[in-house]
């Protein structure tokens, strides 16, 4: 990316979002466009066709999303289908009428099957049924998919697809029940062990095994792959490196120093039983992760509750 493009990041206050900005903003001078919801309303057709006419981006991470744990998917589908597609068919379609250079679109190791062989290729995208607890949110990415790679067929639209695991860090949301697992329980562990509580509830059975990137190391994947990659072939960005939901309740515990006991609630969802991405197409581009879950744990523990 030249230092004189003009770079249009959505969802900038977002945590894959604010990553990146902060990235990017390490790199020096480059014009950024970061406009608030006021002054970009994505949902918004016309203002979305009006704002590219006015400020020509050049490249363009479409990072805005509405996003949520298990619960938040399961309870509110019809705002993730809707508000997820109407905003990235407006910001797709302007990025082919302003002729920029080159859009990112981020999928979900959700759009996979929940039955993918593991770990999960990029040719398993559309080889099977999708898990139920996020089928709306996983369709409204998977029409972003396969918008993009029909834009870059028939209008030769350079949008390159990167599926990111499940990600966390700064920027994360703690919200009790939307959150993802990462920030639920290590807002849980702390709470308890500040209350001296014996224990700490675990959703599900704990068996599920995951991938959990740091969201710098997402970041630098991202802004890697917009300057290396000019593909619409779907690109994996994982670690490799999978652990089950309790041994990750256990490296939190340990992190948190919280010592009693971690008891699990079978009547919440699993979802799917294991998701961990073949990434070797990014690492055979030499871009691998530097930031291990453990030392991505602590810094974010140490971020948000441990300031003063
Ligand atoms: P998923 O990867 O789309 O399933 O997203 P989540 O991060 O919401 O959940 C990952 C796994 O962690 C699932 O098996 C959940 O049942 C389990 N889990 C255990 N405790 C929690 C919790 O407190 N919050 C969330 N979101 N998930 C939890």
């Amino acid at each position: 990316m030249d230092q004189n493009k003009k770079i249009l990041v959505t969802g900038h206050t977002g945590m894959i979002g604010s990553a990146v900005v902060r990235l990017l903003k390490q790199r020096g001078s480059i014009q950024l466009l970061t406009p608030s919801h006021i002054e970009l309303d994505l949902c918004n057709q016309a203002k979305v066709m009006s704002y590219f006419k006015q400020h020509s981006p050049d490249y363009v991470f479409h990072l805005a999303a509405i996003v949520g744990g298990i619960h938040a998917n399961n309870t509110y589908p019809a705002k993730f289908i809707y508000d997820n597609t109407q905003m990235h068919c407006n910001v797709i379609e302007a990025a082919r009428q302003s002729h920029i250079k080159k859009i990112l679109f981020p999928g979900s190791a959700c759009t996979y099957p929940k039955l993918a062989s593991q770990p999960i290729k990029e040719s398993e995208f559309l080889n099977g049924l999708i898990e139920p607890t996020n089928i709306a949110y996983a369709a409204a990415k998977i029409n972003g998919i396969v918008m993009c790679q029909a834009y870059a067929r028939q209008h030769q639209l350079n949008a390159i697809i990167a599926m990111p695991t499940n990600a966390y860090g700064i920027g994360d949301n703690f919200h009790p029940e939307a959150s993802h697992v990462i920030p639920g329980l290590m807002k849980r562990f702390h709470e308890a062990k500040k209350q001296g509580l014996s224990e700490v509830v675990l959703w599900g059975t704990g068996t599920p095994l995951r991938e959990f990137i740091y969201v710098d190391d997402l970041a630098d994947a991202l802004i890697f792959l917009m300057e290396n990659y000019n593909s619409s072939e779907i690109i994996n960005i994982g670690t490799m490196q999978e652990i089950s939901i309790l041994n990750l309740a256990q490296e939190l515990a340990e992190i948190i120093e919280f010592k009693g006991k971690i008891a699990l609630d079978a009547t919440k969802p699993d979802g799917a039983p294991r998701k961990c991405l073949e990434s070797s197409r990014l690492f055979s581009l030499n871009w691998k992760p530097k930031i291990s879950l453990r030392m991505g744990l602590k810094k974010m523990y140490a971020h948000y509750f441990l300031k003063s």
